[in-house]
């Protein structure tokens, strides 16, 4: 990259790359100018098409790769490059749990300064496929042709029931098998399509809001049970009934078979009635004998193998002896507060959405736990001095925020209530490290235990034990 005429052409030739990024990307450095590479793994020479160029970094795509690098394994989808998901499929696991090691090494030293003990190595997951217990399809008029389809004379299938293509809200990639979740979940997606497809059933166009079917939910759990919840744009009551007595009796397997229609402009459906069809109205998750209910809007961990070993290691660093009051910041369903309710004296459980909250309770109810009690609304709101009154100084702070990370006034609130140890459990270890930099003010990391939940991924899980120094 030498002259301005090499950017008139886009093309870097010989690229050499030497990392790996924290958003998936792969990194090179040459000539001044980091580079952020989609389609190449680290130890990859490769030419790079550059599409944005800025003062300090580059970002392309890989267009030819002169050297494969050693650490490459042969992607076993048939998506694979297309598809959104497990884009580290072309990585070994090993490799690539020593890059989501080293991103959150990278996080935890560069971003901030703060002492920090060894970091245990990574916990790999036992299911590095078929791991997730929920996909979300989507229904689709404008099919996304991949480049060999593309000039085709036969008509091609413009209907399509699968993901979205990275930054592309109306191309949907038609799914035939994905690895993620095990069987019946392949059966089941092309069952459907099957069926609308000879029936003509209009699948939804994501520019105009038209079409009937529009998004498709399966869910599996450990206990063996199948949730399917088929999301229609508007209501068509033959058609409807039609379809769902097809599902239910070509699968003898789906324990909850819902619906619901969903008219709005967006895909959530947490604010809208789900309607049962047939079945229960929920499943069931079994954790070390504890069972937890799991409602069709429910938020369950998804990788519920490896969120076994994630709480383990929680309640590892929490050392509790049964005589602690603990706070579960971020609590969800309250998996985690239940838990480790028996190992503690009370447990208490905060997060701001409703139902959520509701099914928290349910399942302490559910698994005979009293000691716990759980409260609804923003963490920088309920967490005040009046709370730790009412509820008791905690001797354990657990704390599980989602990607964003904590507000900076719930920090400070926690630094003021002085828990003599913090369990952090984070799912992006950038925001972690600028919380446990505002931390470092009055407590000392002590452990650090990443955990790989999404295999082929670049995402990381990262559990640290932090103690409050003493003055
Ligand atoms: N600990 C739970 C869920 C963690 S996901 C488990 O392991 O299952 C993070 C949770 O934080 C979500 O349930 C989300 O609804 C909740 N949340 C996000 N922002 C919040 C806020 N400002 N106040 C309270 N809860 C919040």
């Amino acid at each position: 990259m030498r002259n301005k005429k090499d950017f008139q052409i886009k093309i870097v030739e010989n690229v050499e790359i030497t990392d790996a990024s924290s958003d998936g990307k792969s990194i090179a450095k040459q000539e001044g100018l980091v580079f952020f590479v989609e389609g190449a793994i680290p130890g990859d020479i490769v030419d790079v098409q550059v599409f944005r160029k800025k003062k300090s970094f580059v970002e392309g795509k890989a267009v030819k790769i002169h050297k494969e690098s050693e650490i490459r394994s042969q992607p076993f989808c048939e998506h694979f490059g297309v598809c959104g998901g497990c884009k580290w499929q072309n990585m070994q696991y090993a490799s690539q749990l020593f890059y989501k090691q080293k991103q959150v090494l990278d996080a935890l030293t560069r971003l901030v300064k703060i002492e920090l003990p060894e970091f245990s190595p990574i916990l790999p997951s036992a299911l590095t496929t078929h791991y997730r217990n929920k996909l979300e399809y989507t229904f689709s008029n404008k099919r996304w042709l991949t480049t060999g389809e593309i000039g085709d004379v036969e008509p091609l299938e413009p209907n399509a029931l699968g993901f979205h293509i990275p930054k592309r809200f109306d191309k949907i990639l038609d799914i035939n098998t994905c690895h993620l979740q095990p069987e019946p979940s392949n059966a089941i997606r092309l069952a459907i399509k099957k069926y609308a497809l000879d029936n003509s059933l209009s699948f939804f166009d994501l520019r105009e809001q038209s079409g009937f079917l529009r998004n498709l939910i399966i869910r599996t759990s450990s206990t063996g049970e199948v949730m399917v919840i088929v999301v229609f744009y508007f209501e068509d009551t033959d058609a409807r009934i039609a379809l769902l007595q097809f599902i239910e009796k070509q699968f003898s397997q789906i324990t909850s078979l819902l619906y619901v229609i969903n008219s709005k402009g967006n895909d959530s459906i947490s604010d809208l009635d789900i309607q049962l069809f047939s079945g229960k109205e929920y499943m069931m998750e079994d954790m070390e004998g504890l069972k937890f209910k799991v409602s069709p809007k429910s938020f369950y961990q998804t990788n519920s193998q490896q969120a076994y070993e994630l709480y383990k290691i929680t309640r590892n660093f929490a050392d509790l002896q049964g005589n602690e009051i603990v706070y579960d910041l971020y609590t969800g369903t309250g998996t985690i507060a239940n838990f480790i309710a028996q190992k503690a004296k009370k447990v208490i459980g905060v997060e701001y959405i409703a139902a959520a909250i509701e099914d928290a309770k349910d399942n302490s109810i559910f698994n005979n736990i009293t000691n716990t009690v759980f409260y609804t609304g923003d963490m920088k709101d309920v967490l005040s001095a009046k709370f730790v009154e009412e509820n008791g100084r905690p001797d354990v702070i657990i704390t599980d925020p989602p990607r964003a990370g904590m507000h900076e006034d719930v920090v400070k609130k926690m630094l003021e209530i002085g828990a003599p140890k913090i369990v952090y459990v984070s799912c992006n270890p950038a925001t972690q490290a600028r919380d446990l930099a505002l931390l470092n003010e009055k407590y000392k990391v002590v452990k650090v235990q990443p955990v790989d939940m999404f295999p082929h991924t670049h995402h990381v899980e990262n559990v640290v034990l932090l103690c409050l120094r003493e003055i």
